[in-house]
């Protein structure tokens, strides 16, 4: 188990006792420590694994450290985020603590602050309505309460979308329908469960005796709520292990904070403090980009930066592309990925990263038109597919009645288990002629079966239940098998990940720093973005940005400060471009419109991009969002939706 850790990370894998604390920068292994610090325990019998409680911060995360930790012998260790540990808490507590059964989550959280805003007759128009849910967002997390507001966001620097008074009533108005209507929004898991622990010692005390270890993955996104739920886990314990990188702050927007992983020595004054610098996942080039980035930063996060030192052999230098516009530069990006996969190298290790998810329809329709098979990173997941939630119903069903050796004793092996059932639901083994909605609903069941033989191959055995139970869990995760695909996902959204390939694309003035960030701690956060992004390449990265929005359009933008000095070409830039070989920087050209192929489009049925549901409306089509979903500019708020509505699923 401590093989394949350098001797820092053995030391945390060890340090089974006590506060540990693990300052490191992307990439340097901090998720695989503890993962095996994790596994390590629970295979030397120190750990129980239904005691450890490890948190991280996507549905995705938690889905892969849960499957790490099965793949090290640690399977029943419970990897979750934060809400989905509360929402569990709260649910079983909820009958004991309050009585009756938990309410509801709402469903549309901005029409209800739309009718609250109707309730206090103040008008507010669509871009106000998501600021304002964004601000009464905050005040949750931050555990503001409404007349606390107007001082509150002074204090922190936000720039209220309205009048401080309005928001703070807005706020009150929003809480009091919330309650009218007995439903709970996202925060109020949270708040909730604190309440319940702070109130409630002998409910406290059950869930300390339940957990007696707890690991935190990403510790400087943690918000000051999500902190106070683990000080209520934790009670007078100290088995708590932290990671983060305060340069990858990126959710200071919604309330996160790296204070907590910066202070975390002087809130537990016997802690072991580990610091990783060596760069296992990405090539020296990368790294000399990511320090050089870094380099730059200002702010408390900066101050604790960590030179990254890569541990890998010398790869290529990344290359910078200038097109005129955008159209053109997906296509570029499109272009280059095709040539990457005819040479061999496989769609499901490069990535495109975008700021915003109003980029990515261009890339969608770029990557449609090249031919390359992609996946969106947490749109139309795999399991929120109706094709899919249908074949699970059957699967349950036929768990639960047949099993393995009633209803179903004619078939030998769980493949054929399910593909019986299937084919009790229409599906045939071979893949139905032409494109479309069907061939994409047969693509999505046939995948199903791939994962029952990937399955059954890993767990002689298995049974249908045991199937059954493995797929709730991966829909819990947001974990879609492997699709073939390239991966097309918004910056936030990569955080933890990694991809041999990456593109990071839209480097512009305008997209980043995105326009909205204006305070230097605003754009600050947007340098740590593109930190984020430069470090989840392996070996190459492909950056670029486009001279206008449209084809034909004014060329009224120019590359990210952010890149200056690191780019070739850029002032301070050239000796090093000079000195490494490489070309500077590529100019894109436009590919004529009328020159391309017609589109092939075959997406089906258009869905919110968001909450998944189909959508009608032509505007709506257009932006690939249903209006009662936040808009492109709050990415950390997509995030928390998607798992908002993969809990309530
Ligand atoms: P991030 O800050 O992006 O979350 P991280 O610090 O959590 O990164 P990991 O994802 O754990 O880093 O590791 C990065 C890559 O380096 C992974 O591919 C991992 O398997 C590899 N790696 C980590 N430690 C070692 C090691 N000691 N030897 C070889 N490979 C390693
Ligand atoms: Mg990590």
């Amino acid at each position: 188990m401590l093989e394949g850790l350098d001797p820092e990370q053995r030391e945390v894998a060890t340090a089974l006792q006590g506060p540990v604390c693990v300052l490191a920068g992307a990439g340097t292994g901090k998720t695989r420590a503890i993962t095996h610090r994790i596994a390590y325990g629970v295979r030397a019998g120190i750990l129980q694994p239904s005691s450890v409680l490890a948190v991280t911060f996507t549905n995705r995360a938690a889905g892969e450290m849960r499957g790490r930790l099965r793949q090290l012998g640690a399977a029943g260790v419970q990897a979750r985020t934060f809400h989905s540990a509360a929402l569990r808490q709260l649910q079983y507590f909820w009958p004991k603590a309050v009585g009756g059964s938990m309410p509801r989550l709402v469903d549309r959280k901005i029409q209800l602050v739309a009718d609250a805003a109707a309730a206090c007759r103040i008008r507010l128009d669509r871009g106000e309505l998501r600021d304002v849910t964004g601000e009464i967002e905050w005040s949750k997390v931050t555990q503001t309460v409404p007349s606390e507001y107007a001082p509150a966001a002074a204090k922190a620097g936000r720039e209220s979308p309205r009048d401080p008074a309005e928001i703070a009533q807005l706020y009150s108005a929003y809480e009091d329908l919330k309650r009218a209507r007995a439903v709970i929004d996202f925060e109020d898991v949270l708040l909730l469960t604190v309440a319940v622990l702070q109130d409630r010692h002998d409910i406290a005390e059950q869930v300390r005796s339940q957990y007696q270890h707890f690991v935190v993955d990403e510790y400087q996104d943690v918000s000051p709520l999500q902190q106070r739920l683990l000080e209520l886990w934790l009670g007078d314990r100290e088995n708590l292990c932290v990671v983060g990188d305060a340069s990858q702050t990126i959710y200071s927007f919604t309330g996160a904070t790296p204070d907590h992983l910066l202070d975390f020595r002087t809130r537990h004054p016997g802690a072991t403090v580990v610091k990783l610098v060596r760069d296992y996942r990405s090539t020296p080039q990368v790294v000399h980009l990511a320090n050089g980035l870094l380099a730059q930063a200002r702010g408390r996060a900066a101050d604790h930066r960590l030179e990254l030192v890569s541990q890998r052999a010398a790869g290529p230098e990344p290359v910078y592309s200038e097109y005129p516009d955008e159209p053109a530069e997906a296509e570029g990006a499109a272009r280059r990925i095709r040539e990457l996969m005819d040479s061999g190298v496989r769609a499901s290790e490069i990535a495109i990263l975008v700021r915003t998810n109003s980029q990515s329809e261009t890339y969608e329709q770029a990557l449609a038109d090249a031919g390359v098979p992609y996946q969106l990173r947490g749109a139309e997941r795999f399991f929120d597919r109706p094709e899919v939630r249908k074949a699970g119903v059957a699967l349950r069903g036929a768990a639960r009645f047949g099993g393995n050796d009633s209803l179903l004793d004619d078939v030998v092996d769980l493949p054929s288990q399910v593909r019986a059932v299937l084919s009790g639901e229409g599906w045939t083994t071979e893949p139905p002629a032409g494109s479309g909605a069907v061939r994409e609903r047969w693509e999505s069941l046939a995948a199903l079966v791939n994962l029952a033989q990937d399955f059954s191959a890993s767990r002689p055995g298995a049974t249908l239940s045991d199937l059954v139970a493995e797929l709730d869990e991966r829909a819990s995760a947001q974990h879609a098998p492997t699709v073939e695909g390239v991966t097309l996902a918004s910056l936030h959204s990569a955080k933890g990940l990694e991809w041999d390939v990456v593109f990071l694309v839209g480097v512009a003035e305008g997209m980043m720093p995105i326009t909205y960030a204006k305070t230097d701690e605003q754009i600050e956060e947007e340098r740590r973005l593109l930190y984020v992004g430069v470090t989840r390449a392996r070996e190459r990265l492909h950056v670029s940005w486009a001279l206008s929005r449209s084809p034909g359009g004014r060329p009224n933008r120019r590359p990210s400060r952010f890149l200056d000095g690191l780019r070739p070409g850029s002032v301070g830039a050239a000796a090093r471009s000079a000195a490494s070989g490489s070309g500077g920087v590529e100019r894109g050209f436009t590919t004529s419109r009328a020159d391309t192929a017609p589109r092939r489009r075959q997406r089906t049925p258009a869905r919110c991009r968001v909450c998944g549901r189909t959508l009608t409306d032509a505007g709506e089509m257009k932006l690939m969002r249903c209006e009662d979903c936040p808009s492109d500019m709050d990415e950390g708020l997509y995030e928390r939706l998607r798992e908002w509505r993969a809990l309530q699923a």
